[in-house]
């Protein structure tokens, strides 16, 4: 079946909504998302929304941008964070306006709260920055903007998966979708399309990402030749649950939660004097995996899986239970402890791509060094790297970038689209997609996929995780290209067409594997030390060799690299304390 629009949104989360909230207003829009539109993982995001909205204490965009440049290792391209703090004072009030219900001030003003690496006057101390709804920001988002999505009568396509791009050249002309209810192919013509497909947290073991974050837009677009950018840069986050990696938010250190180790000792003091536990997530979640390393892990036995404690004991109930109830419901549903009474077990977890599908600020997707744009494709949210986050994200600052950027690149849609004729697609153009999955489905003998997405994420987890060598990514590089071999031969067991979500598992795990590629060898390839890619060969910052975006292009089997300069055209690097 082949569809028409102007405009067609990839994912539903923050970023894809508000996209599509702003292309609605000027174009016909429809949005395609493989989950029922609000089971996207923003609406897992806990802790918050930043914004120097100055309520509870003078802040400026200002303050908010050096912080974020700082926190990324100066790999920030530093217009585009500039971009982001000054438009997240109108973000906020504008998901005010439209109903979304953030904690309130005694006065009745936006709430705000400290999180990791936002600091006043340049770095002075910790400041209250993060704009929240309990610990359920996130939620909050894609209800309101879902509501305001239907509002607008934008067209969803729940249960969509999107499997391919059409292009010509470097122009996208659409997408083909599998539709899971019925297991058949749709081609959707559109003048612009945009990736808001979310992160992929799944090329790891332990992780605090939701199962479908596979990464599909960045793996699609890097089949299309598109180099994707800044991949070696994955954050682990320092709080997930001890052998789980469910998230506790780093919002429960905000409100004032201590990281604790086997003597009860508040070990950040001696890593980072003026944040202690409100450093950037790499330099805490490097800390605590160097205390674990000492024997000062509550088990004591320097395995990588031992874990710290975070006490929230003296927070009290008040707090735990009008600031942080899903995080103490969580508690006791996956631990059985109430944290208002016990320290919460904590290691760190695979938590936020830094790097993705490379876009200029309007996002559009650009596909070299020099920055040419693809015509008519788009990305935004944690899919897209623009650059905001550089070498490592500050917390809250990702919510702020779904929503900045999600709209501008809305607005340059519908502007966009006005001016081009609505592109041709034909039967044809799903002849790739198609052989795919016919090969996958064709009956005959071969091995399920499962066994090769353990080995994947165990290899990603041990190899290319928070400490990196040469000897262990390379080994990585070289396990992933025979996995990618063995996953040829893989076939799907569900041979029915309905709800075939055996099939889909296939291709996302095929997504996976070249993106785990790309990143085992982005990472390889980084002879340096920067935010969260920590190289024990190599355990200083490079700027003269190494202050430049990785741009890595999928050629078959191999992964070609190049790269782009850095935009610091407003602070020179300095080396980073805190
Ligand atoms: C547990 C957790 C807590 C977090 N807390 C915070 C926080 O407090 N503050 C903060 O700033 N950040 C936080 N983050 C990070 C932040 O939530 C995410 O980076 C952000 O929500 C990603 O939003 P997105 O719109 O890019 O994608 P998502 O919300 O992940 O949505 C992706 C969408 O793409 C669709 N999709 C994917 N592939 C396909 C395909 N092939 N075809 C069709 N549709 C597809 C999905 O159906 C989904 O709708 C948190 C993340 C996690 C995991």
């Amino acid at each position: 079946m082949i569809h028409q629009f102007d405009t067609v949104i990839v994912g539903s989360g923050g970023a894809g909504l508000y996209a599509a909230l702003e292309a609605s207003e000027r174009s016909k829009t429809a949005v395609l998302s493989k989950l029922y539109p609000i089971r996207s993982h923003t609406g897992a995001a806990q802790g918050g929304i930043s914004a120097a909205l100055g309520n509870v204490e003078e802040d400026k965009a200002e303050w908010h941008a050096f912080d974020t440049v700082k926190g990324g290792d100066y790999l920030v391209d530093q217009a585009a964070a500039k971009i982001l703090t000054e438009e997240a004072i109108q973000a906020v009030y504008d998901l005010e306006n439209r109903g979304l219900p953030f904690n309130r001030t005694p006065e009745g003003k936006i709430d705000q709260r400290r999180f990791g690496g936002h600091t006043r006057n340049f770095g002075e101390g910790p400041v209250r920055r993060a704009c929240y709804a309990a610990d359920r920001t996130g939620h909050m988002i894609l209800q309101t903007l879902y509501q305001q999505c239907i509002k607008n009568e934008v067209a969803f396509f729940d249960e969509f998966q999107v499997v391919d791009l059409i292009m010509t050249d470097t122009t996208c002309n659409g997408v083909v979708a599998v539709e899971l209810a019925t297991g058949e192919l749709h081609l959707f013509a559109a003048k612009a399309v945009l990736f808001a497909t979310g992160g992929f947290g799944r090329m790891f073991k332990i992780t605090s990402n939701a199962y479908a974050n596979t990464g599909d837009g960045p793996a699609v677009c890097a089949r299309k030749g598109i180099p994707l950018m800044d991949m070696e840069f994955f954050q682990f986050h320092p709080t997930g649950i001890m052998g789980l990696g469910i998230l506790i938010s780093e919002a429960v250190r905000g409100e004032g939660g201590i990281l604790r180790n086997r003597d009860g000792h508040r070990f950040m003091e001696d890593y980072s004097p003026t944040l202690l536990d409100l450093a950037p997530r790499d330099i805490v979640a490097r800390s605590m995996l160097t205390e674990v390393r000492a024997g000062k892990g509550i088990r004591g036995d320097r395995k990588i899986d031992d874990y710290l404690h975070l006490d929230a004991t003296h927070l009290g109930k008040e707090t735990l239970t009008t600031k942080l109830p899903d995080i103490s419901s969580f508690c006791q549903t996956y631990l059985g402890i109430d944290p208002a009474d016990s320290p919460i077990p904590v290691l760190p977890t695979a938590h936020y791509a830094m790097g993705g599908i490379p876009t200029d600020v309007h996002g559009r997707v650009i596909c070299d060094g020099q920055g040419t744009i693809v015509n008519g494709l788009y990305a935004a949210g944690e899919c897209a790297c623009v650059s905001v986050h550089g070498a490592n994200r500050l917390g809250t600052n990702s919510l702020l970038d779904l929503v900045v950027f999600g709209r501008r690149a809305g607005i340059h849609i519908g502007d966009y689209v006005k001016q081009i004729d609505m592109p041709q697609v034909s039967a044809a153009d799903a002849a790739d997609a198609q052989s795919w999955m016919a090969r996958l489905t064709d009956g005959s003998p071969g091995p399920h996929g499962g066994r090769i997405s353990e080995e994947m994420q165990t290899l990603m987890m041990e190899k290319v995780g928070i400490y990196r060598t040469a000897s262990e990514m390379a080994a990585a590089v070289d396990a992933l290209q025979a996995l990618r071999e063995r996953y040829q031969t893989v076939r799907v067991q569900d041979s029915g067409k309905q709800f075939n979500t055996d099939l889909l598992e296939v291709i996302e795990l095929g997504n996976l594997l070249d993106l785990s590629l790309i990143t085992a060898a982005s990472a390889l390839n980084r002879q340096e030390s920067r935010g969260a890619h920590s190289r024990e060969d190599f355990p200083e910052r490079d700027d003269d060799r190494w202050l430049k975006h990785t741009l890595a292009q999928l050629a078959g089997d191999i992964v070609r690299l190049s790269d782009k300069p850095v935009d610091t055209s407003i602070w020179e690097p300095k080396p980073r304390t805190y």
